[in-house]
């Protein structure tokens, strides 16, 4: 039984867990609250039926015994510091923020018991945002990515674990660093590459592009349609890891940029065909672990 929930971001992920709580078998959720700055967000959250009340203020959340925090990463300072403040001593903090490491530190900086933070990322999610967008199934079959410090309680990752498999998901356990650099490379690098190829063909033609190709430009920029404020703040707060997946692919580029400009047609072979073996291996043997097989 969680008697009080609060959930701090009533966004997409934020909203999403606190539904998918509230229908799992289980576990009974008796009372939520949503905690954020947009007052609209929040009422559409309280219409939804997501929340049960809301307020714009952390005070709010005092008592609470989990406190899930699904805001951009920009704002953990003030947040942690406010949590300080205001979050009961038993209560468990938990949150669903793309980087790990900076999430942590902030913990480490403001709550005078950072043991009771358990950092954990679902991976799972959309290009769309806010309370309206939130899935009460989001989470099922979807992996989440939990990475406690050797501090960190035990027995309250057991607990943060339980409630995402109750929701459906496989948790996996990591390093902090670990994760940043796995995510830098398959979630912020392709982010990054697909604002700079929007902004790279807005530049260069006023024509819209969507008239002129088929599915490849479309697939390769849905992702762009993010959240700006999302995607700024995971960028200022994985800057290491995010830089050597930038670096890699500006190599990779200045290559194919090359072998196109000498008109290699061995090398451009090559490169795709190491790009094409790489990616249909990677499937392959996904579908063999998804069927057993
Ligand atoms: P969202 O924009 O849908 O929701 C964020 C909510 O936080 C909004 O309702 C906003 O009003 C509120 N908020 C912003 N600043 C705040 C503050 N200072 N105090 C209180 N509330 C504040 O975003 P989202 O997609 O739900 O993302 C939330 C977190 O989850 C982010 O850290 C994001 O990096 C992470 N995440 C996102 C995805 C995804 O695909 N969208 C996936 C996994 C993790």
């Amino acid at each position: 039984v969680i008697k009080n929930l609060a959930v701090v971001g009533v966004g997409l992920i934020g909203g999403s867990f606190a539904m998918a709580l509230r229908a799992a078998k289980g576990i009974a959720v008796q009372h939520i609250t949503g905690i954020g700055r947009s007052e609209a967000n929040l009422l559409a959250a309280k219409r939804l039926g997501i929340i049960d009340e809301y307020a714009r203020d952390l005070a709010a959340v005092e008592d609470a015994d989990l406190i899930m925090v699904a805001v951009p990463m920009g704002a953990y300072g003030q947040l942690f510091s406010a949590l300080e403040l205001h979050a009961r001593a038993d209560a468990i903090i938990t949150d669903a923020g793309s980087t790990k490491q900076y999430a942590i530190q902030m913990a480490e900086q403001f709550l005078t018991a950072p043991g009771r933070f358990v950092p954990a990322h679902p991976i799972a999610g959309a290009e769309h945002s806010g309370a309206q967008a939130a899935r009460e199934n989001l989470f099922e079959d979807r992996l989440v990515l939990m990475t406690p410090t050797a501090y960190t309680e035990s027995d309250l990752v057991l607990q943060v674990s339980n409630l995402w498999q109750l929701v459906g998901a496989r948790v996996v356990t990591m390093d902090a660093a670990q994760h940043d650099r796995f995510l830098a490379n398959v979630s912020h690098l392709p982010h990054l590459a697909a604002f700079a190829l929007v902004n790279a063909v807005a530049k260069e033609s006023e024509e819209n592009p969507f008239d002129f190709s088929a599915g490849g430009f479309r697939d390769f920029t849905r992702i762009a349609s993010s959240s700006p404020v999302m995607w700024r703040d995971i960028a200022l707060t994985n800057r290491e890891a995010l830089l050597m997946s930038i670096d890699g692919m500006q190599g990779e580029l200045t290559n194919l940029r090359r072998a196109v400009a000498q008109g290699d047609s061995e090398k451009l072979l090559h490169h795709f065909t190491q790009a094409k073996l790489a990616r249909d291996g990677w499937l392959a043997r996904r579908e063999r672990e998804v069927t057993g097989g």
